[in-house]
């Protein structure tokens, strides 16, 4: 099989979706891995690195004139004519963007979103979501650490004692656990909120405080539950009740991190402006659901800002800003997609008994197949 990596295009985009490591891979599978020149640059992957792991180095159109293309982010009109009907593509491709879905299908790619796999044991080493979200999580601990005046330990010093910086984690999905871990590992006090009942146990392990707000009906159980391990929309009176308990802790923050998602929708709004005006001054919120939306309507999405005395981070794309590591695990995680789709006898085959295939599977002969 014939693979050709881009560079990407999105403006801030510095991951890339093959590394020296998975392009031998691929190269010792029999397949040819042919790379547009730089671009792994800003990921510190030189062009003579991955010539050494046996791949071959292109311009734009020799990435885009293969058989299967490997992505980090969905094509741009221009990328996707730059690719013969037919061709297989894989990225992060946003399944929730049916605009973008469209022009996939209208170009005749068959295309693969990594985000749609189910959140099962099999799936979990293509698990992008998690990969990512892992590395984003550690990195809005390490903003607010560099935007933050005082230090994150509680120290004892010949000048006097200094306090432990107070943490706030709300949303505790993969980001906000990794958020929790590395904040502790700076010594940080910490506690945290999420809709869902079994995030306390993992909270706590992590040793940080779980801020409970106990359900008091059934449809608010049921909601929280979730399906598939994602949280849905908590009904009026449960979202008022964790409102009062994170407005108490939020108020004695120095850190807030937000990370609350609930999966094609926008985002919960969980500090608002009356919580960020009742912190005190040289606070810093990292609102990590800043492209849905933001967690905090004071958020602006893209750059960081001071309102009331606090700084609001909406950086968009935090894995990119640790942009070798983030590569990496992501170039795994396709290496280990595409061991369902290119078989050892040679060829592309979709196979839709496959759960993952069929669950990632978004565009096919000019049709937007995704389920
Ligand atoms: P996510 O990024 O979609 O959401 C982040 C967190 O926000 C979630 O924990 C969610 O419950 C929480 N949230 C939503 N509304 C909220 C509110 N109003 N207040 C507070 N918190 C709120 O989540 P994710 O990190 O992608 O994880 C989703 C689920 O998938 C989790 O249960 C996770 O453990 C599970 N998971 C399973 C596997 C696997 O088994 N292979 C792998 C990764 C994740």
């Amino acid at each position: 099989m014939l693979i050709g990596v881009p560079a990407e295009t999105v403006p801030g985009e510095t991951r890339v979706a093959v590394t020296p490591e998975t392009a031998k891979k691929l190269v010792a599978q029999g397949h040819t891995v042919r790379v547009q020149s730089g671009a792994g640059i800003t990921a510190a992957i030189t062009d003579a690195a991955l010539q050494a792991a046996g791949a071959e180095i292109t311009d734009a159109a020799g990435a885009f004139a293969c058989e299967l293309v490997l992505k980090v982010r969905s094509p741009s009109d221009g990328e996707a004519a730059l690719m013969k009907p037919g061709t297989a593509v894989v990225g992060m491709l946003n399944p929730f963007d049916a605009e973008g879905l469209q022009r996939l299908a209208a170009a005749g790619l068959t295309s693969f979103a990594l985000e749609a796999a189910p959140r099962t044991t099999r799936a979990q080493s293509m698990d992008v979501l998690s990969s990512q979200a892992n590395i984003a999580g550690y990195k809005a601990v390490m903003i607010a650490a560099d935007k933050y005046q005082r230090f994150f330990p509680m120290l004892m010093t010949a000048a006097g004692t200094v306090k432990a910086a107070r943490v706030v984690i709300l949303g505790v999905g993969v980001a906000g656990l990794q958020a929790i871990a590395t904040a502790k590992r700076l010594g940080a006090v910490i506690e945290a909120s999420d809709v869902r009942p079994s995030v306390k146990e993992q909270v706590e392990s992590l040793g940080a405080k779980f801020i409970d707000v106990p359900y008091e009906t059934q449809e608010e159980k049921e909601a929280a539950e979730g399906v598939g391990g994602y949280a849905r929309p908590m009904p009026q009176s449960w979202m008022d009740r964790q409102k009062v308990e994170v407005a108490k802790r939020v108020a004695a923050a120095d850190i807030v991190v937000t990370t609350a998602l609930i999966p094609g929708r926008a985002a919960p709004v969980l500090v608002t402006e009356e919580m960020v005006q009742a912190m005190k001054p040289g606070s810093v919120i990292v609102d990590m659901a800043a492209p849905q939306g933001g967690n905090c309507p004071l958020t602006e999405a893209g750059r960081t800002v001071i309102k009331h005395g606090v700084t609001l981070v909406g950086e968009t794309n935090l894995p990119a800003l640790v942009a070798a590591d983030a590569s990496s695990l992501y170039a795994r995680n396709v290496l280990d997609f595409l061991k369902l789709v290119l078989p050892k006898e040679g060829g592309f085959k979709i196979d839709l008994e496959d759960d993952i295939v069929a669950a990632c599977r978004m565009t096919q002969d000019g049709q937007v197949t995704k389920k």
